[in-house]
């Protein structure tokens, strides 16, 4: 059995392959390093892992589909300071796209949120472009923000789950006002509530904000009237992510789910709905019940041939049940 790190070394060795190398070179490989794992640290099996991968593709060569194939762009998680590490392997398109966008737009004085009025268009002035303080890394950081930001809520990106997109985060009016503690978007990342007030300014994203006791939402940014979309911010408040016991799906990815049969008379009420991603929405086509559980949360009833006893609800989008809840963890 080989642990977490030594499958990840194979893993990337196997990924790192041309994709001509026959079916089964690579598997031999990948039976010989499964083998050596055993006597291995990581780190040794990683060297002996690239001198196999030497002795296969001695050349080194890899087609167009290889380098595509490497490409891709994903997060290792939010640390607890707030801040993301991110993992990106650009296309050369990619990046000669982005040092285009960076030699404008991460030249000194521009896009810097420490400024008063951060230069977005135009030449800074010369006097903000010397006394900027920021490091090379920073200001390409500031550039990409400015990048994204100035697309977010943009019409013409149409919507996505019927609302624009855009960022949607919750809050409590306790915290809003206090002007501290944190807030959670729909996608799962946690914001301090000062990064969100500044993010106000540009107003662009749709805010719910929550009744302290009773998760009742006060108030709608942008909303008039209670319609489909607006339930939707509703419901990436209160449920955050999938429901499903132990499914890590944030909100954004979710659809909406009737908790009493829409088929059989069910109501659009807030109340009566629930996220679930898209594969665990399709369990309730398959003998799966939901129901509504007197402290606010989604329960999952497996059919009776499933049933192990296993959690009924998803703690995992509500890190703070940790510290305020009394019930058991995963529902009754
Ligand atoms: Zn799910």
């Amino acid at each position: 059995m080989l642990d977490g790190e030594h499958l990840r070394v194979i893993q990337n060795f196997v990924r790192g392959l041309p994709e001509a190398i026959p079916v089964d070179t690579v598997e031999r490989a990948e039976r010989f390093l499964a083998e050596q794992a055993a006597n291995l640290r990581p780190d040794q099996l990683d060297t002996l892992a690239k001198r196999c991968a030497l002795l296969i593709n001695p050349d080194g060569t890899f087609s167009d589909a290889d380098r595509a194939r490497q490409r891709g762009f994903s997060w290792c998680g939010q640390r607890a300071d707030g801040m993301s590490v991110g993992k990106l392997v650009a296309s050369p398109e990619l990046r000669a796209n982005l040092d285009a966008w960076l030699a404008r737009f991460a030249a000194p004085g521009m896009c810097n949120p420490d400024d008063e009025t951060p230069c977005i268009r135009g030449e800074p002035d010369q006097e903000v472009a010397s006394t900027d303080r920021r490091s090379h890394t920073q200001r390409q950081h500031d550039a990409l923000n400015a990048l994204v930001r100035s697309q977010l809520g943009n019409p013409k990106l149409g919507v996505h789950n019927g609302l624009p997109v855009t960022v949607i985060v919750s809050t409590t009016l306790k915290e809003l006002t206090a002007g501290t503690g944190q807030a959670v978007t729909a996608g799962g990342t946690v914001l301090p509530i000062r990064d969100l007030i500044r993010m106000a300014r540009h107003a662009y994203h749709y805010l719910a904000v929550f009744d302290e006791h009773h998760s009742r939402p006060l108030y709608l940014g942008r909303t008039r009237r209670v319609a489909s979309p607006d339930q939707r911010v509703v419901l990436y408040a209160k449920d955050r992510g999938c429901t499903h016991p132990g499914c890590d799906a944030p909100g954004y990815w979710c659809e909406v789910h009737h908790l009493d049969d829409w088929a059989t008379g069910g109501h659009t009420n807030a109340d009566k709905l629930t996220l679930a991603c898209k594969p665990h929405h399709n369990l309730t086509e398959n003998g799966w019940k939901t129901t509504r559980l007197a402290n606010g949360r989604t329960a999952w009833i497996p059919p009776p041939r499933l049933d192990r006893g296993q959690p009924r609800t998803n703690d995992y989008h509500h890190p703070e049940r940790f510290f305020n809840d009394d019930s058991p963890p995963g529902g009754p």
